[in-house]
C-alpha cells in the first residue's frame, strides 16, 4: 500500500511560512551537539486515505499528536543524519544526501511506514538549507546537522501498518567533533548485549535500535571507555562501535596491508554514508587491500600480539573518522597503535581520511562526482 504513494510528496506545491520571532543564535564556542535548532523545519504528513499531503516549511516548534498515535507506544519512529556545510565562496553544501534519501526510503518502508519520492523530500530539504543559510556557523569543522524524522502518527493502539504519518526535518548548528585535533578512544567490546542480528532491523536507522543501547554505552562510560565495541555471536564477530561504522587497518595472515570492514550482507550493520565513501576512496588509492569481510574480537587480539594491527577507527557523519587506541575485552586492556608522528593523534590512514573526506564535504577537494552537492 505505501509504495503506492511513493510519487509524493509534491514540492511544487511547498508551502513556505517564514518566522516572525528568529531564534537566538549562539556564539559558535558554546554550541552543543543537537541542543540548538534552527528558526525553519519542513512538515510532510501522510495518510492511507490521502498519501502525501502538501509539504509546508513553518516556523520550528512542536507538534500537537494524539497521544494513542503509534509512534509513542511501539516505535514507528525512523530518522537520519547528515549535515550542511558552508564552502569558501559561502555556498552550501551536503554531501552524497542522496544516499541518506536511500537509506531513510529503507528504514521507512521497513517499519511499513510509507515509502516517499527521494528526490522530492531531498528538494524540500534543501529549500529548508537554502532558507536557513545563516544558520550554518562559516568556521572550519562547523556545520548544520539536518535530522529527517519519520513517525508513525494513526491514533489507535492497534499494532498495524501505519494508517497515518509524519515526516519532518529540524536543523541543528554543530561544531566540529574534535576542538582540538583528534582524541583517540578506548572501547569496552561488550560481551553481554547485542545490537543487531541476522533477520533484525540493523541496517535500518529506526529508533528501536538506539534506545536500547543507552545502558551498555553508560555502562562503558562508567568504566573508562568512551565507546562499545558491538559483537555478535559465539565467535565474537566486530560488527560496529557506538553508532559509527568499525574499520580496521592490519597486515593479515597472508601479510597482506588490509584495510577491512564488516559486509553490509546479513543486515546488521548500518550502511554507513562515511564507510562507502572510506571503501571508495581508499580503494581507488590502490595501496591498500580493501576488504568487507567478517572478522572477531580474537582475530584483533591475534593481530595486536603478533604486531599485525597497524591502526583501527570509528566512521560516521557526527565525526567522519574515530581514531581508536585500545579496547577492553573480558577485563583485559588491548593497546592499538597509531602514528609514529605522534601528534597526529591518530592512525596515518585515519588522519589522511579525515582529511580528504573534510576536503570534499568542504568544497576544497574535488571529490568524485555528485558527492559534495
Ligand atoms: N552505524 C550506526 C549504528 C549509526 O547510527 C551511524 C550513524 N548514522 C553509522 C554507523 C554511520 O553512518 P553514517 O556514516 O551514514 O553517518
Amino acid at each position: 500500500l505505501a509504495r503506492m504513494f511513493a510519487a509524493g510528496p509534491d514540492m511544487s506545491k511547498l508551502k513556505v511560512t517564514k518566522t516572525t520571532t528568529p531564534r537566538e543564535k549562539l556564539p559558535a564556542e558554546e554550541l552543543v551537539f543537537g541542543a540548538n535548532f534552527a528558526d525553519h523545519m519542513l512538515e510532510i504528513d501522510w495518510t492511507a486515505a490521502e498519501g502525501w499531503k502538501d509539504p509546508v516549511i513553518r516556523p520550528y516548534g512542536p507538534f500537537d499528536i494524539d497521544p494513542s498515535a503509534s509512534c509513542y507506544h511501539y516505535g514507528g519512529v525512523c530518522f537520519e543524519g547528515l549535515k550542511a556545510y558552508i564552502d569558501d565562496d559561502g555556498c552550501a553544501r551536503l554531501f552524497r544526501p542522496d544516499m541518506n534519501m536511500a537509506r531513510f526510503s529503507r528504514s521507512s518502508t521497513r517499519l511499513g511506514l510509507p515509502d516517499f519520492d527521494q528526490d522530492a523530500v531531498l528538494e524540500g530539504i534543501k529549500e529548508l538549507v537554502r532558507l536557513d543559510k545563516d544558520w550554518i556557523p562559516r568556521k572550519p569543522g562547523y556545520s548544520l546537522y539536518l535530522r529527517p524524522t519519520a513517525i508513525a502518527t494513526q491514533e489507535s493502539l492497534g499494532v498495524g501498518a501505519p494508517s497515518a504519518s509524519k515526516l519532518f526535518v529540524i536543523t541543528s548548528p554543530v561544531g566540529p567533533y574534535y576542538k582540538s585535533g583528534f582524541a583517540p578512544v578506548r572501547l569496552l567490546a561488550d560481551e553481554h548485549h547485542v545490537r543487531a542480528w541476522p533477520g533484525g532491523i540493523g541496517y535500518t536507522k529506526a529508533g528501536g535500535n538506539y534506545a536500547p543501547t543507552v545502558v551498555p554505552q553508560k555502562k562503558a562510560n562508567d568504566a573508562g571507555y568512551a565507546q562499545v565495541m558491538w559483537l555478535f555471536g559465539e565467535t565474537g564477530q566486530v560488527t560496529e562501535v557506538g553508532t559509527m561504522n568499525m574499520f580496521v587497518l592490519w597486515h593479515n595472515t597472508a601479510g597482506e596491508l588490509e584495510l577491512v570492514t564488516p559486509p553490509l550482507d546479513d543486515g546488521t550493520i548500518l550502511p554507513g554514508v562515511t564507510r562507502d565513501s572510506i571503501l571508495h576512496l581508499v580503494r581507488s588509492r590502490g595501496d591498500v587491500k580493501v576488504s568487507e569481510a567478517p572478522f572477531t574480537i580474537y582475530q584483533m587480539i591475534d593481530a595486536i600480539a603478533d604486531g599485525r594491527m597497524v591502526e583501527a577507527f570509528g566512521a560516521g557523519t557526527a565525526c567522519i573518522v574515530s581514531p581508536i587506541e585500545g579496547f577492553n575485552f573480558k577485563g583485559v586492556d588491548y593497546d592499538i597503535p597509531l602514528s609514529a608522528d605522534a601528534s597526529k593523534r591518530a592512525g596515518d590512514l585515519t588522519h589522511e581520511l579525515a582529511e580528504e573526506l573534510m576536503g570534499i564535504q568542504y568544497g576544497r577537494i574535488e571529490g568524485p562526482p555528485g558527492w559534495s552537492v
